[in-house]
């Protein structure tokens, strides 16, 4: 089975106002120690592997398009004498587009990462104003030349609708935009306001305006509606696709799916590097040191060696084993998310022993009753057999979060 690999970059210029991740603005002084700290994490969690290949890794953060091209360079070039890489194997980081160049673009490609997620959030100033991006539109329009000319060829832009005042014109219009970029990939999230961020508390101060559900919902079923006609597969809740051949099947996944998200959505394992950074293999789920100076001091000065195994690390905070429990239930979170393929009855079996309905009867038949689940049959039969497979509704991605509760 191929591995993921997830590196947390947690450098940002700014603190956007929504934004709860571990991330920090104003300590850019600290990437080269960072950095070095990574490479020791990925040495010391490698020494303690098997040999495994990877087939996915992931840059994200924060902004890890701070990061120099020569960063990135070790940082890969530790990775792959660590790790056997698949032919393949997507690579791809997150970037701001307010902070990337020609010249690194181009570099960075060249060391081979191969896919880049631009925070777009929004094509309207007033709104990237009020967000606290450091962008506007035009630089988005930028970058995405700039990332085709560097040949960048699978490209994600990141939205998010529900804004304080937005409407759904406005909305429409930041679609529109978007998808007059012709990026492979486009995420869309509704805004959560979180505890401890400005909107959170002006928010509970009555200072930020909302949306009403209702409208964030006809929101989501514009962009749904709208990304399908111009060619967009949904393939998750949140997530919508290109696809290079003729999409026409609920078993499979568009070719230009993020594959590195898909393996967190089946559930697959992953490996975690750097501050605050969670990971899932070999049966634990487990997590890092929240803060740059303590992630760097435990790696680059480590008070004690005790054991650690794979594929805990120095940085490791939290840690647990995973129960059957916990494995069941988490796979029901994340399959279900996959609007297009759904839980089949036989994957599930296959890896817990048990069919759905042995192990959720109650939850499964209330949920097809108030029309949250829909029960369809898989177009790729396994081995010869056909299988339910249990695929969220229209309402019920809407209503995810009352579907997945029932699995907890
Ligand atoms: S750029 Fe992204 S990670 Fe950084 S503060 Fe803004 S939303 Fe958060």
């Amino acid at each position: 089975m191929s591995l993921s690999i997830y590196l947390h970059i947690p450098f940002c210029k700014h603190r956007c106002a929504y934004c709860d991740f571990n991330t920090y603005a104003g300590q850019e002084d600290s990437i080269p120690a960072y950095v070095n700290a990574l490479i020791r994490e990925i040495e010391f969690v490698g020494s303690r592997a098997k040999q495994m290949n990877v087939h996915t890794v992931f840059f994200g953060g924060g902004t890890p398009s701070l990061l120099s091209a020569l960063q990135f360079d070790s940082i890969l070039k530790a990775l792959s004498s660590t790790f056997t890489f698949t032919a393949d194997a997507e690579i791809s980081i997150e970037a701001n587009p307010g902070t990337i160049s020609p010249e690194k673009l181009s570099a960075i490609r060249k060391s081979g990462i191969n896919r880049i997620s631009f925070g777009v959030q929004s094509a309207n100033t007033e709104e990237l104003r009020m967000l606290e991006r450091i962008h506007d539109f035009f630089t988005v329009i930028e970058a995405v030349s700039t990332a085709r000319k560097a040949g960048f060829d699978n490209l994600n832009l990141d939205l998010i609708y529900g804004l304080p005042e937005q409407t759904l014109a406005s909305w429409q219009t930041t679609l529109h935009r978007i998808v007059d970029l012709h990026p492979e990939h486009i995420s869309a999230y509704a805004l959560t306001l979180e505890h401890g961020t400005p909107f959170g508390r002006w928010s509970s101060k009555g200072l930020l305006p909302l949306p009403d559900p209702d409208l964030a919902a006809e929101m989501y079923e514009y962009a749904e509606e709208f990304l399908e006609t111009n060619g967009y597969v949904h393939y998750e809740i949140s997530n919508w696709a290109k696809d290079k051949n003729q999409y026409s099947t609920i078993s499979t996944q568009p070719s230009y799916a993020c594959r590195h998200n898909l393996q967190y959505w089946r559930s697959l394992p992953y490996l975690a590097f750097g501050a605050g950074a969670h990971g899932y293999a070999n049966g634990y789920r487990y997590s890092n040191a929240l803060r740059i100076k303590t992630y760097i001091e435990r790696l680059l000065h480590p008070s004690s060696f005790i054991s650690h195994p794979f594929p805990l690390s120095l940085a490791t905070v939290n840690q647990h084993k995973q129960t059957l429990q916990d494995d069941m239930s988490e796979y029901m979170l994340n399959n279900l998310r996959l609007t297009n393929v759904g839980v089949a009855d036989s994957d599930f079996r296959l890896r817990f022993g048990s069919g759905l309905l042995d192990v959720y009867p109650k939850e499964i038949e209330e949920l097809v009753k108030n029309g949250l689940l829909e029960i369809k049959t898989s177009e790729a039969p396994k081995n010869g057999e056909t299988s339910e497979v249990y695929r969220l509704t229209k309402r019920g991605r809407l209503l995810g979060n009352q579907v997945f509760m029932r699995f907890v």
